[in-house]
């Protein structure tokens, strides 16, 4: 019999807890203490840090989640019902969910199949012949998926040529940056999801949006607070999606932090770099000129499963992103609108990527462990 292996997980949240606990705790006690738990001073104290961080003049505005913080947007820009918002099938289901939460129409383009991010040409395409029978399109939401910049430039002058919003779906790449500028400041608005994995992530749900608007920052702020502008009165129609200010004051910690535990995960990708190389599988293809944060490493190939199962008979755990495209799950296929490319590469993709373990509190020996493991395959 071999001895059990220990599994070393594809993710850890648990270990971004403990990394950081006295700095947390403290943080957390004094929020309770406080005795002010929901839109206070470590909220307010925490969007304007993070707008600080992003810099380039912006206003942020924090909610419940990530998918909050694309619904805002939308509902901030007024673009609901009778709209068609154009994103990808390649990304969490929270995008999709979000534009139809808005009441408004996606359309879901394919992606690059080497950068997984939306394709410019079909946007361009698309925006200047729209597909029948859908409402005009308003809004564009590239995703920077797994932590690399999209190619964001031809997208947004083909925005702005068409004269439709661009919106950058942050959720995974919280300080990457695209020729030197960070991301979430190039378009008109940006959503961020602080989900515990995330790279800037709360212990439990949060979520940020940033813009440089600041009337639609200040409306958005109304909305997510039952269109409150002043206390008890609705100028607006509105919802609730607030951050509480615990969560608000934890992510206060974990943003001081951010930019070291980004050039961490970047020194972990470079490991595992340099254990594929000589074996089969290829590490995964950067884009000239950006910073990737490696919000998750992802591989490819046709012998994913076999691969995968290889791994884990060395204990090492790992992730598929995704392993189900928005337009082939249940609630969506079908109904959902898709671009004139099909999504044949979004379809492809999603049998053959796999992600590895990619935390910043990866211990040396167990970043050692996933490469010797790599070498072997
Ligand atoms: C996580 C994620 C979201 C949604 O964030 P939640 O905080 O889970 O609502 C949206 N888009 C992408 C690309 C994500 O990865």
């Amino acid at each position: 019999m071999n001895a059990p292996v220990t599994m070393l997980p594809f993710a850890d949240p648990g270990a971004g807890y403990r990394a950081l606990k006295p700095e947390l705790d403290a943080a957390m006690l004094r929020a309770m203490a406080s005795g002010w738990y929901i839109l206070g001073q470590e909220g307010e104290a925490f969007e304007r840090e993070f707008a600080a961080w992003l810099g380039e003049d912006q206003h942020a505005v924090g909610c419940a989640n990530g998918t909050d913080a694309l619904m805002l947007i939308l509902r901030g820009m007024g673009i609901g019902e009778g709209s068609t918002v154009v994103t990808v099938s390649h990304t969490a289901v929270a995008t999709v969910a979000a534009i139809e939460m808005a009441g408004a129409t996606p359309l879901l383009l394919d992606i690059d199949p080497d950068t997984y991010g939306m394709d410019p040409d079909e946007l361009r395409a698309v925006l200047e012949d729209p597909p029948p029978g859908l409402p005009p399109i308003r809004a564009v939401i590239p995703v920077h998926i797994y932590g690399q910049p999209v190619d964001l430039m031809p997208i947004k002058a083909a925005c702005d040529a068409a004269g439709v919003a661009l919106i950058e779906d942050c959720a995974q790449a919280h300080g990457a940056r695209l020729d030197g500028r960070m991301v979430g400041t190039i378009g008109d608005a940006a959503a961020f999801s602080l989900y515990p994995t995330k790279n800037l992530g709360a212990l439990g749900d949060g979520g940020i949006l940033a813009t440089r608007d600041e009337a639609l920052a200040k409306r958005i702020a109304a909305i997510r607070q039952y269109g409150w502008v002043r206390r008890y009165v609705s100028d607006l129609v509105g919802v609730n999606s607030r951050l509480d200010e615990v969560q608000a004051a934890v992510l206060r910690v974990k943003l001081a932090h951010l930019d070291a535990h980004n050039a961490r995960r970047r020194d972990i990708a470079a490991a595992y770099d340099a254990a594929l190389a000589g074996t089969a599988l290829a590490p995964p293809a950067r884009r000239a000129g950006v910073e990737h944060v490696f919000h998750l490493y992802v591989l490819r190939d046709a012998r994913r499963d076999a691969i995968m199962a290889a791994l884990k008979a060395q204990g090492i755990g790992t992730g598929i992103h995704y392993p189900v495209p928005v337009h082939l799950q249940p609630a969506y296929e079908g109904r959902v609108a898709l671009g004139p490319a099909g999504c044949a590469e979004t379809a492809r993709a999603a049998h053959e990527v796999f992600s590895l373990p990619m935390y910043p509190e990866l211990a040396d020996e167990q970043v050692a462990r996933v490469c010797l493991a790599l070498r072997g395959l």
